[in-house]
């Protein structure tokens, strides 16, 4: 049996979910297959050449244990609120205990139809899935939370987008995929026994060990909160652009979910956005924390029903939650950005030097990622020019250098000898050499459409190491040039 499914979702009351098997598909073929997350799921290598898991990864043949489902969700997209959304290209096989003792659903993502699909077809093409499943494995190491991904596998059909494309499937893995909107959904039919359940489930699943003295929904809310604020502060320190925070598109496990029409950036601008619908800049690499809190206020409204003593009260207590949010992500957004510039002990004038650095990042396109990189050298005491060469015009940057090389002063064995170097192996464990480039993702995606999986493989071997100098793999960390500034990106998977 390839997967010990335990699946918990299905005891949840049956509007959660539908039952629903996944449409079969003629040839399939496997694209990608993530051995390291196969092990952890308990694939035993015997059974990874097996063609029965190809078969079972296509959504062909269902495995011993699973009762396949689509989940309902509801959502605000773009602020609208929309009361029935749902997997409508995606099932659920079922949830595995890990051997590190965690919990994962297994889901299919794009095995056809679902009683959520509305006007849609369930499938996926091959280009969005080798993106989802690049990007996210390259998030993991990255370090920033994230679903993963265990296979890609081309189906042999095609499905039709503005054109036909080669059809595929990913097998998504994720600590759950409870959203807000899933919340939202029992809201929206003033369920109120279904969310307590609700509640006090997301609670056993993800944060088993909260202080619960104030009552599940705000212990629910204050972990939410705090995990959403490291991770879109973790997104800002990659220069990370999710492209659509929908409520529908934010979990409840704190992970990056939905990997549509994410892009990294690569010149620092605050405002940027990628996706060919975000017209009005509402999900701008800039504008991501104010967007997160707005979610949580949509999560927040879901739990009033669950906190006591009235509407008008519960309103009161669960906006001051809210309003925690400010300082714990400039908190959480100091962490990440502090250590980025080499910094280990906290400074009033920080957040002011960052300020400077990023306004000059922004008015010179900057590269955001090689900016950082190449900060290291400068602390191991290399060329303050070549650093400077990333800037048009550098006369803000080589301001900047000695407060930040005076700051660096004060940090505990800054003067002694090897201190420079240490600060360098400090400052390279954080800012990466390697970032998934918007332009070698879609080279990847016109070269595995096309037959040749080379550059998948190859992208796939060196984003698993980040933080490695690896001067062989040199040419993909270069920026695009010019012809990439209008890069977009598309939600259709
Ligand atoms: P997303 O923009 O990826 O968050 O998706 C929003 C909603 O549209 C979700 O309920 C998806 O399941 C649904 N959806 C997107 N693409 C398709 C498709 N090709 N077939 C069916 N449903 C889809
Ligand atoms: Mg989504």
């Amino acid at each position: 049996m390839p997967f010990a499914f335990d699946t918990t979702y299905a005891r949840l009351p049956d509007r959660l979910w539908a039952r629903v098997d996944p449409t079969p598909v003629p040839s399939p073929r496997i694209l990608a297959f993530n051995e390291e997350l196969a092990a952890v799921l308990g694939l035993a290598p015997d059974e990874l050449a097996a063609v029965e898991l190809v078969e079972i990864l296509a959504g062909n043949r269902i495995p011993a244990g699973s009762e396949p489902i689509a989940l309902a969700y509801a959502g605000h997209q773009f602020g609208n609120f929309v009361p029935q959304l749902g997997d409508g290209r995606a099932i659920l096989l079922g949830e595995v205990v890990g051997g590190d003792g965690r919990r994962y659903d297994v889901q299919l993502k794009g095995p056809g139809r679902t009683p959520f699909s509305r006007g849609g077809d369930g499938r996926a093409a091959i280009g969005p899935v080798l993106r989802e499943f690049v990007m996210s494995e390259a998030m993991v190491a990255l370090g920033v939370p994230t679903t993963r991904a265990l296979a890609a596998v081309a189906t042999g059909a095609s499905v039709l987008r503005d054109q036909p494309l080669p059809g595929a499937v990913l097998t998504r893995v994720a600590a759950s995929h409870l959203r807000i909107g899933t919340l939202q959904f029992l809201a929206a039919r003033a369920d109120v026994e279904g969310l307590r359940g609700l509640v006090e489930y997301a609670l056993a699943r993800h944060y088993p060990t909260v202080d619960r003295s104030e009552g599940a929904a705000l212990a629910l809310l204050d972990a939410v909160v705090g995990r959403q604020a490291e991770l879109v502060a973790s997104w800002l320190g990659v220069g990370f652009v999710h492209g659509v925070m929908n409520t529908d598109n934010t979990s409840i496990s704190g992970e990056t979910i939905d990997y549509g029409p994410c892009a990294f950036l690569d010149a620092y601008d605050p405002r940027r956005s990628f996706s060919s619908i975000d017209h009005h800049g509402r999900y701008a690499f800039a504008n991501q924390p104010r967007i997160a809190q707005w979610n949580l206020a949509r999560l927040a409204e879901t739990l009033i029903p669950l906190v006591e003593d009235g509407d008008s009260r519960a309103i009161e207590i669960l906006t001051r939650r809210i309003e925690t949010w400010g300082s714990r992500f400039d908190d959480a957004y100091m962490v990440v950005m502090r250590r980025k510039l080499g910094f280990t002990a906290v400074r009033p004038g920080d957040e002011g030097l960052l300020a400077e650095l990023l306004a000059a990042m922004a008015a010179n396109r900057a590269d955001y990622t090689l900016t950082f990189r190449r900060l290291a050298e400068v602390a191991a005491g290399g060329s303050t020019e070549a650093w400077l060469a990333g800037f048009a015009d550098s006369s803000a940057a080589r301001e900047w250098i000695p407060r930040w090389r005076a700051r660096l002063a004060e940090e505990d064995g800054a003067g002694q000898p090897g201190g420079g170097e240490a600060t360098a192996a400090r400052m390279r464990a954080v800012n990466p050499a390697f970032i998934p480039r918007n332009h070698q993702i879609e080279a990847m995606i016109a070269a595995a459409t096309a037959g040749d999986l080379g550059p998948l493989q190859r992208l796939r071997r060196v984003l698993a190491r980040p933080y490695d100098d690896q001067p062989a793999e040199a040419d993909l960390a270069v920026p695009p040039g010019d012809e990439q500034w209008g890069y977009r990106t598309f939600c259709g998977t």
